[in-house]
C-alpha cells in the first residue's frame, strides 16, 4: 500500500508529467463501424479510443509517463518502455526492478519482455544487477538476432550496451527476506499485495499497438525460477491486427494456459477484451482440481478499437487506464465472489 500511495502522491506533486492536452480519437475514424481484421466481426464500439494506455495494478505515474510519450509524438514502443521504467526505478515497489524482493538465496533477479507493432519480441530472464531490464529486453529485440537472453549472458550483454551495474537489493527488501528466512515457508502466496508486476499495453492515434512486462517474479522463489512475465504469449502478447494482453499473478498458472496469447486469439475470434479475459480466467479456475482459491491471476487486454477488458480470479486486482485525457485506477471484476 505504501508504494501505491507514494506513486499517487508523486504524480500529484508534479513530476512534470501531467498530461494536459486532449489526446483525441482519430477524427476520421469517429462514428465508423470497425471491423476486426481477421473475422470481419463488427465491433459495437463506434468510436475508436486512441491513444490509450492500460497497465496492471495501481500504476498512475507509469501510465501517465507512457501517455506523455504518445502526446509528444513518441512511438508506442517508447511509450511502454518509458512507462515500465518508472516502476523499475521505484524502490518502494517490491516486485519490479530495484527493491524487488529477492529469491530464497537473497538475490534479486529480474525478468522482462517487450513486443512491438511488427510482432517483434525481446526478453531477458533471471538478470541480476541491472535495473532497467525492460530496456535490456528491447536491446535484445533490436540489436541481436535472438529473442531471449538469460542470466549471466544477459548481464554481460547489458554491460556491452552501456547499462550500469547496481545492487538491486534495498534495505527494506533485505529486511523482508531476513524475516521470511526465519520460517522459510515456500508457497506461492495468494495475492492481495504481493504481486505488482507491471504489464503495459498502449495504442497510438494510428492504432499501432505495443506492450511490455517487467517483474522481479515471485518473492523468495527458488533460484532460477522464471514465471510468465518474460515469456511471449504468457505474460504478454501483442498482435497489431487484433490487440494485446498482459498478465500478473502466479506465473505458473498463466503459462500453463498460455494466457495472453489465448486472450488475443479469443479477440481474433470476435470476443471483446472483457469476454476474452474472463474466458482466460475460466480456463485456469475450471480445470479439474484447480487450486485457484490459493492464488491470484489477473489479466488486462485491449483491442484495436481501444476497447479494454480486465478480469482476475480474486478481488483486489486493479489496473490503470489512460484514455480521453483521464488516467484512472479501476478495480477489476473477478471470478471468486465467495468470501
Ligand atoms: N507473474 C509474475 C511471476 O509469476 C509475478 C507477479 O505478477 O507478481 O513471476
Amino acid at each position: 500500500m505504501k508504494r501505491r500511495k507514494f506513486i499517487q502522491s508523486a504524480a500529484l506533486t508534479g513530476l512534470g508529467l501531467t498530461v494536459g492536452t486532449a489526446l483525441t480519437a482519430c477524427e476520421d475514424e469517429k462514428n465508423a463501424a470497425v471491423k476486426t481484421a481477421a473475422t470481419g466481426t463488427t465491433s459495437t464500439n463506434t468510436k475508436p479510443v486512441r491513444p490509450l494506455v492500460i497497465a496492471t495494478w495501481n500504476t498512475p505515474l507509469a501510465v501517465e509517463t507512457a501517455a506523455k510519450v504518445l502526446q509528444n509524438g513518441g512511438s508506442v514502443l517508447d511509450a511502454v518502455e518509458q512507462g515500465c521504467r518508472i516502476e523499475e526505478a521505484n524502490e518502494k515497489g517490491q516486485s519490479v526492478g530495484k527493491g524487488g524482493l529477492p529469491d530464497r538465496d537473497g538475490n534479486v533477479t529480474l525478468d522482462a519482455c517487450i513486443m512491438d507493432k511488427h510482432g517483434n519480441y525481446g526478453a531477458v530472464l533471471g538478470v541480476k544487477n541491472i535495473m532497467h531490464v525492460i530496456s535490456l529486453a528491447r536491446k535484445v529485440m533490436e540489436d541481436t538476432p535472438h529473442v531471449m537472453l538469460v542470466g549471466e549472458g544477459a548481464e554481460k550483454f547489458a554491460y556491452e550496451k552501456g547499462f550500469k551495474k547496481e545492487d538491486l537489493l534495498t534495505e527494506a527488501s533485505k529486511k523482508a527476506w531476513e524475516e521470511w528466512k526465519v520460517k522459510s515457508e515456500y508457497k506461492p502466496i495468494i495475492n492481495i499485495e504481493n504481486h505488482d508486476t507491471i504489464g503495459m499495453l498502449a495504442i497510438d492515434k494510428n492504432g499501432d499497438i505495443s506492450g511490455a512486462c517487467t517483474t522481479s517474479g515471485l518473492a523468495y522463489k527458488m533460484a532460477g525460477r522464471v514465471g510468465d512475465s518474460p515469456i511471449i504469449g504468457g505474460g504478454l502478447f501483442v498482435d497489431n491486427e487484433i490487440g494485446g494482453a498482459s498478465a500478473t499473478g502466479l506465473g505458473e498458472e498463466v503459462l500453463k494456459t498460455v494466457g495472453s496469447f489465448l486472450i488475443v486469439e479469443l479477440m481474433r475470434q470476435g470476443k471483446s477484451p472483457q469476454e476474452a479475459c474472463e474466458e482466460a480466467i475460466r480456463r485456469i479456475v475450471e480445470k479439474p482440481n484447480s487450486d485457484f482459491k490459493n492464488f491470484q491471476v489477473g489479466y488486462i487486454a485491449v483491442n484495436k478499437q481501444g476497447e479494454t477488458g480486465a478480469y482476475s480470479i480474486h478481488e483486489y486486482f486493479s489496473y490503470n487506464l489512460y484514455k480521453e485525457k483521464e488516467n484512472k485506477n479501476i478495480q477489476s471484476d473477478f471470478y471468486n465472489k465467495t468470501k
